[in-house]
């Protein structure tokens, strides 16, 4: 099947094009459509196969850019260091910014910084012309960074799941609103640890969740995971 016989929607298909790419890799062939149709799926595939794309690519079509929602605009994180009397001030600020703000609605592990910031700059560029806004929510930057690109708000964060982890437990990362969770090389961030982060994340999630996984083996820890995650997974060998 072409992008277009999978009903990836027009703006989307410009921005696929525009960054080079004419047809579905075999993975993209057959995961694509499954994961728009809303399934779970478990993605056995290494990197080079065209993953990363198809990742970009479905969070791309999942997500709804025109979604806004009425929420703070603020410091609360601030509030909790600063003294009482700045936090009675950050008070007063939130409700003058009171606005209509993006929602996160897709989030992404992955086990390196440079996996999760490659990660977003697809999306950012085959999503260009639907407007999309990621964040890479990774160690290593400033957290007033990360604080100030969620609190404006973003469709889609790709982090690794300490930061990500971090983000959440200070409420700057609103999980209320994720539709889908995308668990890239997944055997590669139990192997580095990231296990109980994962598991702590999922948590917060809500429960009608849609669940991506992709890993290049399948070990006895990676299939506790897809047992407690997700709902009949459609299974994809490539
Ligand atoms: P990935 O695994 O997504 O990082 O892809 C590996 C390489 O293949 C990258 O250079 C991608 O830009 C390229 N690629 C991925 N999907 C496609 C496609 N459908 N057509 C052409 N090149 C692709």
């Amino acid at each position: 099947a072409s992008f277009e016989e999978m009903g990836i929607k027009d703006d989307l298909l410009r921005g696929i094009y525009q960054y080079g790419f004419e047809k579905p890799s075999a993975i993209q062939q057959r995961a694509v459509t499954p994961i728009i149709q809303g399934r779970d799926v478990i993605a056995q595939a290494q990197s080079g196969t065209g993953k990363t794309s198809m990742i970009a690519l479905t969070v791309c079509q999942v997500v709804d850019t025109s979604v806004r929602e009425l929420g703070f605009f603020s410091g609360t994180v601030c509030g909790e260091v600063l003294s009482r009397g700045f936090v009675v001030v950050l008070i007063f600020l939130e409700i003058v910014a009171k606005q209509w703000i993006l929602v996160v609605q897709a989030l992404i592990l992955s086990p390196t910084r440079e996996l999760a910031s490659q990660t977003e700059k697809v999306i950012l560029a085959i999503g260009d012309f639907i407007n999309i806004q990621a964040h890479a929510c990774i160690g290593g930057k400033s957290v007033g960074e990360d604080i100030r690109k969620l609190e404006y708000g973003v469709h889609v964060v790709s982090g690794t799941p300490g930061r990500v982890c971090d983000m959440i437990k200070r409420r700057t990362l609103r999980t209320r609103a994720i539709k889908m969770l995308v668990l890239d090389e997944s055997d590669e961030m139990l192997s580095r640890g990231f296990k109980d982060q994962i598991y702590d994340v999922y948590r917060y999630l809500p429960p009608d969740l849609q669940v991506v996984l992709i890993s290049a083996t399948l070990p006895h820890e990676i299939l506790e995971m897809t047992n407690k995650f997700m709902t009949d997974p459609v299974r994809i060998l490539v």
